[in-house]
């Protein structure tokens, strides 16, 4: 088993107008996959998803969330990865029929388009629609940050298996704000051009200060704390209580009148919660105030 941490690294360029940001995950992306049953197309997918989405959160500029949201009329109904500005992600693909195994992205979402939400702790939320242009996810992304940051940006997205395990790692470049002069662009492709030059296990299986130093021994880099990267589901039973008090009571009566239980899981982790006739009654009486999101669905 691999010994390399959940860790996001972020660095820049001393000598250069350009950042960038390293992230490697072995237990998040088991995690985030794990008891689902996806098949290998869908793995892939999702463990991509899920990098793409820690190097995006890891640009927020303030606290908050950021969900990416795969959707199109494709086999892959959609697929969606959640994290926030502690690098607490979580994520489900919901999907039909048979995948094959070398399915791309345009086979599995088939035509449709990336959704980003950037929902800050404080403050109006933003979304934006990007069309799935790219021949890949990475791709894609970057026409995200050319459209929303107007930021030279590339992102290289890998995933792999380790042992059976997934695991997937990725970088993103970018180029700093206001550094638009025509030698800031030659500095930005000369290292894209160097980190261009990654192996898929160079990134997924070294250490962060050993794939920083191949790429770009010749460069001054100053490397930052990592920040640790987890699998973290934000369900609970008093958000589905919350859930309950909102579809209101001639609703839930009704509900429980069909199956004696009320039964709520989680997309994300698979947790179950289970409420009786008398845990809603219960529920009613103590009257919550209603919160401004519920996350299961009811059976
Ligand atoms: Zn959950």
């Amino acid at each position: 088993m691999s010994q390399i941490p959940d860790q996001l690294h972020r660095f820049i360029f001393e000598n250069y107008e350009v950042r960038g940001e390293l992230v490697q995950l072995n237990q998040t992306t088991k995690d985030i996959l794990g008891g689902h049953h996806y098949p290998l197309a869908i793995q892939r997918l999702l463990s991509e998803l899920l990098v793409a989405t820690s190097l995006l959160t890891a640009t927020l500029k303030f606290e908050g969330s950021i969900t990416v949201q795969l959707q199109g009329d494709g086999p892959v109904r959609f697929a969606v990865i959640n994290g926030d500005h502690q690098q607490r992600l979580r994520g489900v693909a919901r999907y039909e029929g048979v995948i094959a195994e070398n399915a791309g992205l345009h086979e599995l979402i088939g035509k449709g388009h990336m959704m980003i939400t950037v929902i800050p702790d404080e403050g109006e939320r933003y979304q934006g629609i990007v069309a799935l242009d790219g021949d890949t996810l990475a791709a894609c992304l970057e026409g995200y940050f050319a459209q929303s940051e107007q930021l030279p940006t590339r992102i290289w997205l890998k995933t792999g298996l380790n042992e059976e395990q997934p695991k997937a790692a990725g970088m993103l470049i970018q180029a700093m704000p206001n550094s638009n002069s025509e030698q800031h662009a030659l500095d930005f492709e000369h290292i894209v051009t160097l980190t261009d030059t990654i192996k898929s296990e160079e990134l997924l299986d070294l250490p962060a200060e050993e794939v920083l130093y191949r790429l770009y021994h010749q460069e001054e880099v100053r490397l930052f704390d990592p920040q640790a990267v987890s699998f973290v589901c934000t369900c609970s039973r008093s958000r589905c209580e919350a859930a309950l008090l909102q579809l209101g009571k001639t609703e839930v009566d009704a509900l429980l009148e069909e199956h004696d239980e009320i039964r709520m899981d989680c997309d994300y982790c698979g947790t179950e919660y289970h409420f009786s006739a008398s845990d809603v009654e219960k529920i009613y009486n103590d009257q919550l105030t209603p919160p401004e999101t519920s996350q299961g669905v009811l059976h």
